[in-house]
């Protein structure tokens, strides 16, 4: 070995090892599910690059994952043949964390091991998992096209460095080698392994092997001597997977399981998906997608650089990671699939932008989701409502957003309303329509900076009074978001702070008649009131709006709300 290095871990990489160490351990076998999950990421990167340089094959263009172990060694060892990595990409892969907002999901940690694992769980654990069942992890890793003497040996104790040498190596691609730590010896064990790959990656698209086993109990007492002398040409394998991707296969094949292990290899999540939609359209359009609905919100929702968009895949070829052309802004929470028939296999992000059957799939893919939102909600109330909690105020974005789709988004929006007077929002506008007064028009609201100032306005008191009700919004969108609607199922929305108040048939004859006697009655009181104000509002009116409180400030019906004015004098505006 050349050109040998000690190089230290990027702080983060030290602060996330230890975590990792300490709160992921009664879930360790996750280890396995991340190492097959990158080596099935690196055979198809592999794949993608031979499309244009099938030289890169060197021959070999079956891609698989091999699982061993080595008892008395206590090793285990995950090996592919797919793109491997350089020795720059050893040194910015496995030295550094790249993704971006790390140092803010780092001081997000509380320090309570059960919250932390549920973070670092959505942040993905990945390579690093390796140590929490290893005292030291071997790399051998060649990349693709490289001399068989530019290979790399990367090798760590997963404390606050790792050396890297070069080294030959014959195959192409990775192999790992992780030395089990004392009491993990139950890892280097072929029917553990076998499981394990079962339970985690079983949708995995390439064989993952392992060494043929032979159960048969006659031959079990020199199952021993028998390997000793095996040599590796003699050493039979079988893929332990099913091998296929996963949205490839029919949904009557596929169980609930299979669903969730797949979203966990796709989503680095470590919890299960709330729900998912998985369809295969032929025709003018021919794609098969599989879109999942995360429990949990990411870390980085509000951050618009994140990372977000789907995989995408052209006839099950692996062509780009965070593809976000194809499901709009306010539905980025979204992971999944989408494999297409109409895309090149050469397409790139730049073509993408300009082929119009994006749009089309975009189209589609966004009609999916809301579905499936619809479903959800029609199906299952709490799981509903956890996942407005959620994501309710990205939804909120959707109205503005996505015109075409209007009507649908405003049936999943939630709000809180005097009618449950608790400020959950579970209300929705069909609800509320249903249960509007004869005669009522409108659909009124009042928006306020939290719930107790929505819910003690004074301009309820003539709602309270007449049994009408209103949606009390109290999210820093939802004046924006009010101000893009004007309807609903031919309902206009009204906020009840602006302007003259309707209160259209609901009020009787007699009623009308009875304001407009006191109007008369308060006539000369408004002319001596009216220049005493001048100079702060620009109208005084008689009002049957209260019940209880004197008098109210009443905004202009274009006016702008409360909420408006404070975020734009907080733009300096
Ligand atoms: P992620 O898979 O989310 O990118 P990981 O920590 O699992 O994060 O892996 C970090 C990076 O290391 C990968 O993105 C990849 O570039 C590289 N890598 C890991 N394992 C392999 C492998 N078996 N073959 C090639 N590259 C790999
Ligand atoms: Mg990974």
């Amino acid at each position: 070995e050349t050109r040998s290095e000690t190089l230290g871990f990027q702080t983060e990489v030290k602060q996330l090892l230890h975590l990792m160490v300490h709160s992921l351990y009664s879930n360790k076998e996750i280890f396995l599910r991340e190492l097959i999950s990158n080596a099935s990421d690196a055979a198809e990167k592999m794949r993608f690059e031979a499309l244009s340089n099938a030289d890169l094959y060197e021959g070999n263009s079956e891609l698989n994952v091999r699982v061993s172990f080595d008892k008395d060694a206590k090793t285990v060892t995950i090996e592919d043949n797919g793109i491997g990595m350089s020795r720059q990409e050893v040194i910015d892969h496995l030295g550094t964390i790249a993704k971006s907002g790390t140092a803010s999901f780092l001081s997000n940690l509380s320090g309570d091991q059960s919250k932390d694992s549920q973070l670092i769980g959505q942040f993905g654990v990945g390579f690093y998992s390796a140590f929490i069942v290893a005292d030291r992890v071997d790399v051998f890793t060649r990349r693709a096209g490289l001399p068989i003497t530019e290979a790399v040996h990367w090798s760590s104790k997963g404390e606050g460095e790792f050396t890297i040498a070069n080294t030959e190596k014959a195959a192409r691609g990775t192999r790992i080698v992780l030395h089990l730590k004392e009491g993990e010896e139950e890892f280097a064990d072929g029917w553990r392994l076998r499981s394990l790959v079962r339970k985690y990656s079983d949708h995995i698209a390439f064989p993952v092997l392992m060494e043929k086993e032979n159960l048969d109990l006659t031959q079990e007492e020199d199952k021993d001597a028998d390997q000793t002398e095996k040599t590796p040409a003699q050493v039979e394998y079988e893929a332990v997977n099913s091998a296929t991707a996963l949205w490839t296969r029919s949904k009557s094949e596929l169980n609930d399981e299979e669903y969730k292990a797949f979203y966990k290899h796709i989503s680095h999540d470590f919890a299960d998906p709330l729900s998912w939609s998985h369809n295969k359209v032929e025709g003018n359009l021919e794609y098969t997608s599989l879109l999942y609905l995360p429990e949990r919100a990411p870390y980085d929702l509000w951050n618009r650089e994140a990372p977000r968009g789907l995989k995408l895949y052209v006839q099950r070829v692996f062509i780009m990671d965070q593809a976000d052309q194809f499901l709009p802004l306010y539905l980025r929470f979204i992971k999944g699939v989408v494999d297409s028939n109409n895309l090149s296999l050469n397409v790139s992000r730049e073509i993408l932008q300009k082929d119009p059957n994006v749009d089309k799939l975009r189209g589609a893919l966004t009609k999916r989701v809301l579905d499936m939102l619809a479903k959800l909600a029609k199906e299952d109330a709490d799981k509903y409502a956890s996942f407005w909690k959620e994501f309710g105020q990205v939804i909120k974005e959707g109205p503005a957003e996505d015109y075409a789709n209007r009507d649908k988004i405003l049936k999943l929006l939630r709000f809180a309303s005097t009618h449950s007077g608790t400020s959950e929002q579970s209300v929705g506008l069909e609800e509320y329509v249903a249960r509007m007064q004869e005669g009522q028009e409108k659909i009124y609201y009042v928006v306020a900076d939290n719930f107790n100032t929505a819910k003690n306005s004074p301009h309820l008191e003539i709602f309270r009074k007449k049994g009408i009700e209103v949606l009390l919004l109290t999210d820093r969108i939802d004046e924006w978001m009010m101000s893009q609607l004007f309807d609903f199922e031919g309902k206009s929305f009204q906020d009840v702070t602006k302007g003259e108040l309707n209160l259209g048939e609901v009020e009787s004859e007699e009623e009308k008649q009875q304001q407009e006697a006191t109007a008369k009655q308060l006539e000369s009181l408004i002319e001596r009131l009216k220049p005493v104000l001048e100079a702060r509002v620009s109208d005084v009116r008689v009002t049957h709006r209260l019940t209880d409180s004197p008098a109210c400030l009443v905004l202009g019906d274009y006016d702008m709300g409360l909420q408006m004015r404070k975020i734009m004098e907080a733009a300096g505006q």
